[in-house]
């Protein structure tokens, strides 16, 4: 591909808005790679849970950074060498995900590395600071939202689909909770990019969503 041919999808929105689904469809319908920033915070997340870090102690946060090695392969996530998709997904590792991406090294590691993996080559990058903070060059910058009930609603059946024991109104409380946390917080706050396209899913389907974004893309004869 060349160069100028190299363009940029940001997606944003609020947990369960469809984001990662739409993102990783229209990376399939453009041949371009798709990353998931979210999942790369549930890594950090992971890692941290399992060598049971402190968050207050930032020395051994910072040195946990330096030691942690993330990457994307055929639809993958690796965290230092092992493939970590189902680890990352559990409501433990969510909350801390969303807990330790206030932390100002963590946004730095993870930003640094974002802008990197979308510098090279054409990509859809979804998360809740793409088109404001990672890529804020973006050619394409969408912001998806949904109503916290219907958000809920497919969360709870995606969990649910995976075998996981959730109770709705816990799902919900989730959702509401994170959405005040991600668009509060200090650092990076989740934001419409003032020259994103605004999307309310509420009531489409995947198809119409994706449908929707590829026409855009269209309108400026990218695929
Ligand atoms: O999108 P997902 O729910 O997998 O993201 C997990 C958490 O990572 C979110 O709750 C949010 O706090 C954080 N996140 C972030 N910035 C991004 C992507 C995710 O702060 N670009």
């Amino acid at each position: 591909m060349k160069e100028e041919q190299i363009f940029q999808i940001a997606i944003d929105g609020p947990s369960g808005a469809g984001k990662s689904t739409i993102a990783q469809q229209v990376a399939k319908l453009l041949g371009i790679d798709y990353i998931d920033t979210g999942a790369m915070y549930r890594a950090i997340g992971y890692k941290i849970l399992e060598r049971k870090i402190n968050l207050d102690h930032t020395e051994e946060v910072i040195d946990l950074l330096g030691k942690t090695d993330i990457d994307f392969s055929k639809g993958n996530i690796i965290l230092d060498g092992e493939i970590v998709n189902d680890q990352i997904r559990t409501p433990e590792v969510t909350k801390m995900a969303s807990m330790c991406s206030a932390l100002p090294e963590v946004r730095a590691m993870l930003v640094a590395l974002q802008r990197k993996m979308g510098q090279a080559k054409s990509v859809v990058m979804d998360g809740r600071d793409i088109g404001t903070n990672v890529l804020t060059d973006a050619r394409y910058k969408f912001f998806m939202t949904a109503s916290a009930q219907e958000r809920a609603e497919r969360r709870y059946e995606e969990l649910v689909a995976k075998g996981q024991n959730v109770n709705f109104d816990a799902v919900l409380a989730d959702i509401i909770k994170r959405d005040h946390d991600d668009s509060t917080r200090a650092l990076n706050p989740l934001k419409r990019a003032e020259d994103a396209i605004e999307l309310d899913t509420t009531g489409m389907s995947i198809t119409e969503v994706t449908e929707k974004i590829i026409k855009e893309i269209r309108k400026n004869g990218n695929c």
